[in-house]
C-alpha cells in the first residue's frame, strides 16, 4: 500500500496561522482520496517549539507526546490507516521513545529506525542496538536502516536490516554496547532527493577520516545533506555541517560560523575541533 509521511515538527512551521488539526485533516483527506496510508514521523531533532517548551529537558517526552497527539487527531477524524515512527540519531532515545509510546498506544503500529545513524559500520551498530532492544520486546512492525552511502551502495541498507532481523529471530544477539558517550560521535543523514550537491557523501566520509585523531574526545559532529533539515538538526551537535549547492554551512551548536566552499570546509572544521579539544579537559 502507498503511504505518505509527514513530520509534525515541519507541519507546525507550515502555514503557522492555521490550526495544526486543520492541516492534519487536509493530509488525511488527501490520503483518503488517494487510498494512501499515513506515517506520523516524529524526529527528536525537529520537535515543534510548542512541545519543546512544554517538555524542556525531556526531548524524548516531547517526541512521544507529539506523536500521541497526532494519533488522537487522526483518530478523531476516523482515519485509521496510520503508523508512527519516533526517530533520533541516538539509539538510546529511539529505544526509550518507542518503549514509552508502545506503553501508551500499544494499538498503533510502529516503524523503527535510527535517523542520521551515519556511515557503516557505526551506523549499523547504532541501528542494531536499537532494533535488538525493541524488536526483542515485540515492539516494531516495519524497519528502516538509514546509512550515509552513495546511491549505488544504498542496497546495503536493506542487507544490513535483513541481517539484524535474522540475528534477532535466531537469538543471535551481539554484545549490545552502550554507544559510547565519551568518544567522538559522527552523525550523518542517509541523504535523499533533497541533497543539492553530490559531494555531501564524500564530505561525510572525509569528516570521519579527518577527525580520527579526535576519537577519544566526547565531541558530536553532525553532517547533514540539505538546507531543509540541516539547519535544525545540527543544533544539538557540538559542531554541525549542512550542505547547500555550493557552500557548506558550519555551526557550533545553534550558532552559525559561516558558509565555506566544499574544498575549504575540512580545514575550517579542524580548527573548530582543535578549539573544542583545547577548551575541554584532556582525554585520559
Ligand atoms: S538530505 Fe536533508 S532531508 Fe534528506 S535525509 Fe539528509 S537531512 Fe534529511
Amino acid at each position: 500500500m502507498d503511504k505518505i509521511r509527514y513530520n509534525p515538527g515541519h507541519l507546525w512551521h507550515h502555514e503557522t496561522s492555521r490550526p495544526v488539526a486543520d492541516k492534519v485533516k487536509y493530509l488525511a483527506d488527501v490520503a483518503g482520496e488517494h487510498d494512501c496510508a499515513i506515517r506520523i514521523g516524529v524526529n527528536c531533532g525537529s520537535i515543534d517549539p510548542a512541545h519543546q517548551d512544554r517538555f524542556e529537558g525531556d526531548p524524548v517526552g516531547a517526541m512521544v507526546q507529539s506523536a500521541a497527539e497526532h494519533c488522537e487527531m487522526l483518530d478523531r477524524l476516523g482515519f485509521t490507516r496510520y503508523v508512527v515512527s519516533l526517530k533520533d540519531s541516538d539509539p538510546a532515545n529511539v529505544i526509550e521513545g518507542n518503549r514509552r509510546f508502545a506503553d501508551e498506544r500499544p494499538d498503533v503500529p510502529l516503524h523503527l529506525g535510527v535517523t542520521e545513524a551515519g556511515m557503516p559500520p557505526e551506523g549499523i551498530i547504532k541501528t542494531r542496538i536499537a532494533f535488538e532492544q525493541l524488536v526483542s520486546r515485540g515492539i516494531g512492525d516495519t524497519v528502516r536502516v538509514s546509512l550515509t552511502l552513495p546511491n549505488p551502495k544504498k542496497p546495503e541498507e536493506v542487507t544490513a536490516g535483513h541481517q539484524i532481523l535474522t540475528d534477532i529471530a535466531n537469538g543471535r544477539f551481539r554484545s549490545v554496547p552502550e554507544f559510547p558517550k565519551d568518544k567522538l560521535n559522527i552523525i550523518s543523514c542517509p541523504s535523499c532527493s533533497r541533497v543539492e550537491n553530490e559531494k555531501f557523501i564524500e564530505l561525510a566520509e572525509d569528516v570521519r577520516e579527518m577527525t580520527r585523531y579526535a576519537e577519544r574526545h566526547a565531541i558530536t559532529i553532525a553532517v547533514m545533506g540539505c538546507r531543509v533539515n540541516g539547519p535544525g538538526e545540527t543544533d544539538d551537535a557540538d559542531l554541525g555541517l549542512w550542505c547547500g549547492p555550493a557552500f557548506v554551512n558550519l555551526k557550533k551548536g545553534p550558532e552559525s560560523l559561516g558558509a565555506y566552499p566544499y574544498d575549504r570546509i575540512l580545514a575550517r572544521l579542524k580548527t573548530e575541533v582543535d578549539r573544542l579539544i583545547a577548551h575541554r579537559a584532556p582525554a585520559n
